[in-house]
């Protein structure tokens, strides 16, 4: 046991929130601007099998030929992961201009300031007093006076001038209407599940990530869940270079061919500085969904999770509680392993030695930083091993110092902290994704999924360069 954590000050500062951290690594991100702000970018979209092989890919060609020929970015439907359970009525919709009447009976009206269902009957010619009558005969009627700006009111008369139905679109899913009967107004909430295809987008890197992102096509949302996936092997706050491509394929949401919203990244790829990293999204048979690389390894760096072999753990993590009898708080932010000196020390996963050096009560130290979210520290050395150096790297595994009891040590061990995104977390607990590879039992399931998202990357990628060459 060393004291050398509770005295030694914070070597990072804190966030409590992973999201925080990577949020601030985008916003660097875009003040990462290159001199070319123009941006290769390309969006098609690709047939895809995914878990249901005997489902019938639908493939809109001529959409796909009209993106070819402009080369804008256009995503056409292509894989229908699911079936859509549209209502009729929604395919039949239009988006015309205010008050353009489709037919006689037909009358549409926008809310504007001020307006309340009253107002609007009067505008389609409706006696306002029928409001109170309508909305009295269903419960759910008075839906239709939650009135926003900007909705559209959709309404159709009889012969006779008498309301026949009111339909309104709250968003791209959900819809109200209000159907006239025998005994008045019946009033109903049509949902629209949206249809999932997938998407295919291409960018290469030629200002920051977030602007190439952008013009690729790439959502916001969606460049940052790239970064994430991306996270434990690119520093994508400090190693972006124009130049660096990435393919993304992820799941559309689609009602009525229009996207209205994006599910999770299937697969990717992401080229740093000349080196291709590839994930495959895939849910294991228990539900969980991680990413994992072609061939079956989690993209989560499996760290080692002792980096000193046949040491014995002397002091474990511990937060801090009160001393019932010193009555002082006693923080351990990692873990001790006692060895004999000279016993060798190993990186616990590739990283950028931050410091190879001497640390007040840590002694000779090694702090690697392991993309932009880990970081690991080694205390107490007796020596570092030859070539590591502060500003260089070092592979998993690799020996970089040796068991000693420099500084605040009262014998021979390794002092090991691991950090994510700057806050200390135990390296033997649950918080820690050590990811385990995609089990032999799932292999065979694996590989039927990752493998047609492979394939479909690369032939989307040839396609696109050559029809660049033309
Ligand atoms: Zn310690």
């Amino acid at each position: 046991m060393t004291k050398e954590s509770s005295k030694a000050p914070p070597l990072y500062p804190k966030t409590h929130l992973l999201a925080a951290s990577g949020i601030a690594a985008l916003l660097s991100l875009a003040l990462l601007v290159f001199p070319s702000s123009d941006v290769e970018a390309k969006r098609t979209t690709l047939s895809l099998e995914l878990e249901s092989p005997a489902e019938q890919l639908s493939q809109d060609q001529d959409a796909a030929d009209a993106a070819q020929a402009t080369n804008e970015p256009v995503v056409t439907p292509f894989a229908q992961i699911e079936n859509s359970t549209e209502e009729p009525q929604e395919t039949a919709q239009a988006t015309p201009a205010v008050e353009e009447k489709k037919s006689p009976s037909h009358r549409e009206v926008i809310v504007t300031k001020g307006d309340t269902l009253s107002t609007l009957f009067e505008k389609v010619g409706l006696p306002a007093t029928s409001v109170h009558e309508i909305l009295a005969s269903d419960k759910q009627a008075k839906q239709f006076s939650q009135l926003k700006h900007g909705q559209k009111l959709e309404f159709e008369l009889n012969p006779e001038g008498q309301l026949t139905n009111l339909h309104s679109k709250l968003s791209d899913l959900e819809s109200i209407t209000l159907t006239k009967n025998d005994k008045g107004y019946v009033f109903n909430r049509i949902t629209s599940k949206p249809s999932v295809r997938s998407a295919y987008v291409h960018g290469v890197i030629n200002s920051s990530l977030s602007q190439s992102a952008a013009r690729a096509g790439l959502s916001h949302s969606l460049t940052m869940d790239m970064a994430s996936v991306f996270g434990y092997d690119v520093d994508f706050a400090q190693d972006i270079r124009q130049g660096d491509e990435f393919d993304v394929i992820y799941e559309q949401k689609v009602v009525n061919g229009k996207a209205v919203g994006n599910g999770p990244i299937l697969s990717a790829r992401f080229t740093n500085r000349g080196k291709t990293y590839t994930a495959v999204r895939y849910t294991n048979k228990q539900g969980n969904a991680s990413y994992y690389t072609a061939d079956g390894n989690s993209m989560r760096k499996a760290f080692i999770r002792t980096p000193v072999d046949f040491a014995r753990i002397s002091s474990k993590f511990s937060m801090g509680r009160k001393h019932p009898i010193l009555n002082k708080i006693r923080a351990h932010k990692g873990v001790d392993y006692a060895a004999p000196r000279g016993t060798p020390i190993k990186a616990a996963g590739d990283g950028k030695v931050m410091l190879a050096g001497r640390r007040g009560g840590y002694g000779n130290t090694v702090i690697i930083q392991h993309g932009a979210t880990y970081t690991t520290l080694y205390g107490h050395m007796q020596g570092f091993a030859k070539g590591v150096k502060t500003g260089g790297t070092v592979k998993q595994g690799q020996v970089i110092g040796y068991i000693g009891t420099t500084g605040l040590s009262t014998g021979p061990h390794l002092h090991y902290e691991f950090q994510v995104n700057g806050v200390h977390v135990d390296p033997l607990g649950q918080k820690v994704a050590m990811a385990d590879p995609i089990s032999k039992a799932e292999r065979a399931r694996f590989l039927a999924q990752s493998q047609p998202l492979m394939a479909r990357m690369d032939q989307e990628k040839s396609t696109m360069l050559a029809s660049s060459k033309r």
